[in-house]
């Protein structure tokens, strides 16, 4: 007999089939491959805007947001089984953006309906593009220390300071942005989340250049800007519970989304440098013990990430949980680009080529020394375990 899962799975394969697009059934060659979308994005193919233009109107772009929002108002599994048959046909993600993965669960539980029905449609359909307005010079790891000032004046808030790091500040159109608006409260209990256009009088920004020559960083000023009470999210000096919830996505997003994405097959890309020995196995039987060891463990993380996407369905995970996966997930990704690394041999120092599958390695595996750092860093990580899981004593 067939469940609905599986009817619904058929027709999920059939339109997918139909509808995306052949070129972006082809892995990512770069990270320039990838969609962001927003008012300045500029698609680099028909078959890019078309895929989004199609997964946008059917709410896939964020399955399981509610269909008034502009979701598509799955439950878990089928959300689940769409992920599958994407997979399964190397369908590239339509979208990827802050604004799915950070902002958007963060209104979907604070914000007001009007919040919700001015800004979630906009995400899912790729219409505007968000930045995290977070760090600053000297509140990183300890976030709440940060010192960017609203001020009421009535009907609105003027915002003065400075953000770091504010990953594609330059190419975004609105900021979620965390701001003190109480200077006399305890340093947690003083901060405001607030919404804002990038175009606002008073905002500027400035790319941050690394030795690489490029850099998706800015440094990001407010000088006297006017932001509408409105776009408070939350409550007034209420912002830390809006802006801890929004970590625990973005840390279930950076640790889970590289395992849920297109990362490459480990075992795969050595097979393809290195070949096999007589009896068929990998020829290099030390990286072929090392490979083994991390596929389990991979494997592992993948279950885990299940199971833990299962309870929080249901409220029953502690949200520390998103610590853990953060930690595991990027340290499991470093030792991913190492192993691909050291499998390509010389082959994986090539910096600008597209000839081979592995034309990025080098790239990839430079960025993913990033990963145990943005979005809290394993240290930070480690202490949210101990405290908050293993109930060990802390400051
Ligand atoms: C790729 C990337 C993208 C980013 N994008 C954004 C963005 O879009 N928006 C945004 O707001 N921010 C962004 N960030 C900033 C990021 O959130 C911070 O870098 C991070 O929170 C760490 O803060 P920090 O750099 O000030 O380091 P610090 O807090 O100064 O930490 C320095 C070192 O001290 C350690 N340390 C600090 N406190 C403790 C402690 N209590 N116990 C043990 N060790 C400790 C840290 O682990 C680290 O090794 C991004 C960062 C990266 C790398």
């Amino acid at each position: 007999m067939t469940t609905v899962a599986e009817s619904f799975r058929t027709e999920v394969r059939a339109w997918l089939e139909a509808n995306c697009p052949p070129e972006m059934r082809q892995p990512l060659r770069s990270e320039a491959d990838m969609c962001w979308g927003g008012r300045r994005w500029k698609f680099q193919s028909d078959a890019q805007r078309l895929w989004l233009e199609r997964m946008g109107e059917r709410g896939w772009t964020v399955p399981e947001w509610p269909r008034e929002y502009g979701g598509g108002g799955l439950a878990r599994d089928e959300a689940r089984a769409l992920r599958e048959e994407m997979r399964a046909l190397g369908c590239r993600s339509p979208l990827d953006s802050f604004g799915i993965s950070m902002l958007g669960p963060a209104l979907l539980k604070y914000g007001t309906h009007e919040q919700k029905l001015e800004h979630l449609p906009k995400i899912a359909r790729g219409e505007i593009r968000w930045c995290q307005g977070y760090s600053e010079p000297n509140a990183g790891s300890d976030l709440a220390s940060l010192a960017t000032r609203a001020e009421e004046r009535g009907d609105h808030f003027v915002v003065n300071g400075q953000k770091i790091w504010t990953s594609y500040a330059d190419k975004a159109d609105w900021i979620f942005c965390l701001v003190r608006t109480d200077t006399g409260a305890k340093k947690h209990t003083g901060i405001s989340f607030l919404l804002f256009d990038m175009e606002s009088p008073g905002v500027s920004t400035r790319p941050i250049t690394l030795i690489s020559g490029a850099s998706p960083f800015c440094e990001t000023f407010f000088t006297d800007v006017k932001v509408p009470r409105r776009n408070l999210v939350g409550e007034l000096n209420g912002g830390w519970s809006v802006a801890k919830y929004l970590l625990t996505h973005e840390r279930n997003m950076i640790g889970g989304s590289i395992e849920r994405g297109s990362a490459p097959v480990v075992s795969q890309v050595a097979l393809r440098s290195l070949g096999t020995d007589e009896s068929g196995r990998l020829a290099d039987p030390g990286l072929r013990a090392r490979i083994a060891e991390f596929e389990v463990d991979e494997a592992a993380f993948k279950l885990t990430l299940e199971r833990v996407a299962d309870l929080m369905k249901t409220g029953q995970v502690n949200p520390a949980m998103s610590s853990v996966l953060k930690y595991y997930g990027t340290e499991l990704n470093k030792r991913r680009q190492e192993l691909i690394m050291a499998s390509l041999g010389s082959d994986g120092l090539e910096w600008e080529s597209t000839r081979s599958r592995e034309g990025f390695a080098a790239r990839a595996w430079l960025r993913s020394k990033a990963n145990s750092i943005e979005g809290g860093t394993s240290e930070v990580q480690l202490n949210i375990v101990s405290k908050r899981i293993l109930g060990l004593p802390g400051e």
